[in-house]
């Protein structure tokens, strides 16, 4: 007998979701409250072409997106490319790509630098970074480096991740970042891109869904899961119940009352749960202005940190990885802020004045730059978009099997999505929970 299964969230994890279950005895029902699919991958439609609201690149390790990849028949597509670093202090931009800029980056002793290669190099060889889920990423760098790695270096780097929440956060956070991001040659990081934009996996995702049968529904918000008797029995839609055999959740658990009513779920509460499933999770948000520009930004520079105060902490300019012929020629530069509880006006003030804030800002670090180069601007902002990976995190992680039953969850709160959330976790939790799903039965 087919069973129906509702899927609420069209990102990745619920589009894997629905891609595992599709066809195979089960009946799936996506619903994305949105226009589009996608949830933090999706793109913008300019000028032609299509990008994504928040940068995404992939990493070599990516092992089951890279798979997925391949059996969507996209694997032509994927490009690898040298992405730069820089860092901006002192105001000026410092590439940190070879060794000899490496050696002038004005903040850093050359002994320090040196240094900080070794713990660099000792860091990727650590094989489980969650043993030190219960160890400050700032007792760790103080510990293995030094004060001056740790003020100079990577302080600055977490205060523009995590705010006033970075002294909190875990050394397995820390370390499993370093080995992501520290993939490097002698001309930058090796990150991979596919040629038309990530909306071709969605939309290839999407197709097969819909060709199995599959039914997608945007612009479809669910308000509540039904439980009755301690078991899932659907949704409720602006006011209809629509009835299920199990029910996928993808969304993170919050008080938002825009987020469908998660059950508490009393066996999930480890004492510190401050959200419905009570499993003590808090989560940021991220902001990105992307700006369409008629000439580049910076040199050759991909991704830059920025060391003093600004609205964003990181300059991220696309067509310095993909080059700006794919984009009818314009020039495309996020500026990037991660938002903590604090910063709720950026979440709140009007999309005009959140762009003329940051745009004010970029002239002030870049001098040649000015607000007519500005060709069009977008704004995308969301509250939870990664968990804080404080210390005692693992212990938080939500199990794919709710003790209510059938009622299911995968996303960024998942385990393959710690010590760091990626697309790659997000499909490794939507086919661990579908699998789940066909295990139950
Ligand atoms: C700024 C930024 C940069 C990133 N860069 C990278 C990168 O370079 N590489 C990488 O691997 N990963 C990156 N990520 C992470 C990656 O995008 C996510 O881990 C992944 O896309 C999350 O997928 P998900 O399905 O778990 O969650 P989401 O994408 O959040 O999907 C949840 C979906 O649920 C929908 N929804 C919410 N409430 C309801 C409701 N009530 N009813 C119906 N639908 C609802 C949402 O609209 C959303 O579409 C980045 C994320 C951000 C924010």
């Amino acid at each position: 007998m087919t069973r129906r299964v509702i899927i609420i969230g069209g990102g990745l994890a619920g589009l894997t979701a629905a891609y595992s279950l599709t066809g195979s005895g089960y009946e799936t029902l996506i619903f994305e409250k949105d226009s589009v699919l996608g949830g933090m991958l999706a793109s913008y439609n300019i000028n032609g072409y299509s990008i994504e609201k928040y940068y995404h690149h992939l990493f070599e390790s990516d092992n089951e997106l890279l798979h997925l990849i391949d059996e969507l028949g996209l694997r032509e597509r994927v490009e690898w490319l040298r992405a730069t670093t820089g860092y901006y202090t002192r105001g000026r931009v410092f590439p940190l790509n070879t060794p000899i800029q490496l050696l002038r980056y004005p903040d850093l002793k050359v002994t320090d630098m040196i240094r900080l290669a070794r713990f660099v190099m000792r860091s990727r060889k650590i094989e489980d970074p969650i043993a030190l889920d219960e160890v400050t990423a700032r007792e760790w760098i103080l510990r293995s480096a030094n004060r001056s790695i740790f003020d100079n270096f990577f302080a600055p780097l977490l205060k523009s991740k995590f705010g006033r929440e970075m002294d909190r956060v875990s050394a397995a956070w820390l370390s499993s970042r370093i080995n992501l991001r520290s993939n490097r040659g002698l001309r930058g990081e090796r990150l991979g891109y596919i040629r038309g934009g990530f909306e071709e996996l969605i939309r290839a995702i999407e197709r097969e869904i819909r060709e199995r049968g599959g039914v997608i529904r945007c612009n479809t918000e669910v308000d509540r899961i039904t439980i009755e008797e301690g078991e899932a029995t659907g949704v409720e839609i602006g006011g209809s119940f629509v009835p299920s055999d199990a029910v996928i959740s993808t969304v993170p658990p919050s008080q938002e009352k825009k987020t469908p009513a998660t059950p508490k779920i009393p066996e999930l509460e480890n004492g510190t749960g401050t959200h419905p499933t009570g499993s003590g999770i808090r989560y940021q948000g991220s902001l990105c202005l992307l700006i369409g520009l008629e000439e580049r930004l910076m040199k050759e520079t991909y991704w830059l940190n920025i060391r003093p105060e600004t609205p964003f902490g990181a300059v991220i300019e696309h067509t310095n990885l993909i080059p700006p012929e794919e984009y009818s020629g314009d020039h495309l530069v996020y500026l990037a802020t991660y938002l903590q509880e604090a910063d709720e006006s950026l979440m709140t003030a009007r999309e005009e004045e959140v762009a003329e804030l940051y745009i004010t800002a970029l002239e002030k670090l870049f001098p040649t730059f000015n607000r007519e180069k500005v060709l069009w601007w977008r704004l995308a902002r969301e509250r939870c978009t990664a968990p804080i990976y404080e210390t005692g995190y693992r212990k938080r992680i939500l199990p794919y099997k709710t003790p209510i039953k059938n009622l299911y969850l995968a996303g960024i709160f998942s385990h393959p999505n710690y010590p760091e959330r990626s697309m790659n976790g997000s499909i490794r939790a939507g086919i661990a929970c579908a699998g789940e799903i066909i295990k139950a039965v």
